[in-house]
């Protein structure tokens, strides 16, 4: 079985799109504006045909079992508006997922954008998660280090900011992505820069905290591959030695995970020479930011299974493991959505 852990939601019907733009002109008008959440209104047929020549048909050409699907990730957009904007515009999202999720129970799992916004209570994404995790039956969350998109205001992960947010996943047991959404400062490309530099913020902030200590049961996946952590393993490693902390292995690599977004056969082959393998989970983020067929090889760049199984270092047991089981193992939710598969 192969699990993709790592998909979102990139072809809504255009009626997202339009209440996002509602959103915004009322802001407009008055930024302290209060919205009403308001009616999405999308047919289930609508729902199919988003992802009927999409996602749904990547995954059977490539041969994927399963995706943790979550909404759109540069457009969570956790710097626009207020808290109700927040709100309401997430709640649209993950509930569009939860649809797909019981259209397509054996194509979909659920993980779920929160409602945070620039150093605002957590509150409301606390509740968002357990209404997705308890109503929905979601497996994770999409956890959003930098919600003002780009100035890097917010306290980092170590802070104490975050633990009732953290105290709520581990009473869950539900791991998170930590996933920045769309950027405003123009000094930043999104997917290209800013992503990749939270990725590796990501991981530095954990490194420097004690949330993998204070929390032993927490799971964080960095996407896009770690960012540039597997390629500057060394510099990681001897920050830690200089700093006098333990080994990373016993630090974080309990807590922390990778996924395999990482769009040709030497980056992955690194990743994996690298990173111990329990700590890698398949992923192709698809259909997400790369989207083009690589002209060296032919294939698209995200079919990252084809990196995965063409690496020539990994045996049969290490790939399955990275297909699928340190995914089950990650997300503790995930084995009983998988009903008989
Ligand atoms: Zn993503």
């Amino acid at each position: 079985m192969i699990i993709d852990c790592h998909g979102h939601y990139t072809t809504a019907p255009v009626q997202l799109g339009e209440y996002r733009d509602k959103q915004k002109l009322e802001l407009a008008a008055n930024a302290d504006c209060s919205h009403e959440k308001g009616d999405l209104r999308i047919s289930d047929d609508e729902l199919r045909h988003s992802v009927e020549g999409a996602q749904l048909k990547l995954q059977q050409e490539r041969g994927t079992d399963v995706t943790i699907f979550s909404p759109r990730a540069s457009w969570m957009g956790h710097h626009i508006g207020n808290a109700n904007t927040s709100k309401y515009w997430t709640e649209h999202c993950n509930e569009l997922i939860y649809r797909l999720t019981q259209l397509y129970p054996d194509n979909f799992i659920g993980a779920c954008q929160l409602p945070q916004i620039p150093n605002g209570s957590l509150d409301n994404s606390i509740k968002e998660l357990e209404r997705c995790i308890n109503e929905f039956g979601f497996v994770g969350c999409n956890l959003n280090l930098d919600p003002s998109g780009g100035h890097w205001d917010s306290p980092p992960l170590g802070d104490k900011y975050w633990y009732p947010f953290y105290e709520k996943m581990v009473e869950l047991d539900v791991p998170a992505m930590i996933h920045v959404s769309g950027c405003c400062n123009p000094a930043f490309h999104a997917t290209g820069s800013y992503y990749l530099s939270a990725d590796t913020t990501a991981f530095m902030q954990l490194m420097t905290s004690s949330v993998c200590q204070d929390f032993p049961t927490i799971k964080f996946i960095i996407p896009h591959g770690g960012g540039a952590v597997p390629f500057h393993w060394g510099r990681f490693r001897g920050l830690a030695d200089m700093m006098k902390l333990p080994s990373l292995d016993e630090l974080l690599m309990n807590n922390v995970f990778f996924d395999t977004c990482v769009y040709h056969q030497p980056g992955i082959d690194l990743l994996v020479d690298v990173i111990p393998t329990k700590n890698i989970l398949f992923a192709s983020e698809m259909i997400g930011a790369v989207r083009g067929i690589d002209p060296q090889t032919g294939y698209y760049f995200d079919d990252t299974k084809r990196y995965v199984e063409n690496n020539q270092k990994l045996t049969p047991q290490q790939k399955q493991a990275i297909f699928s089981g340190n995914a089950i193992h990650v997300f503790s939710r995930l084995q009983d959505k998988l009903g008989g598969k």
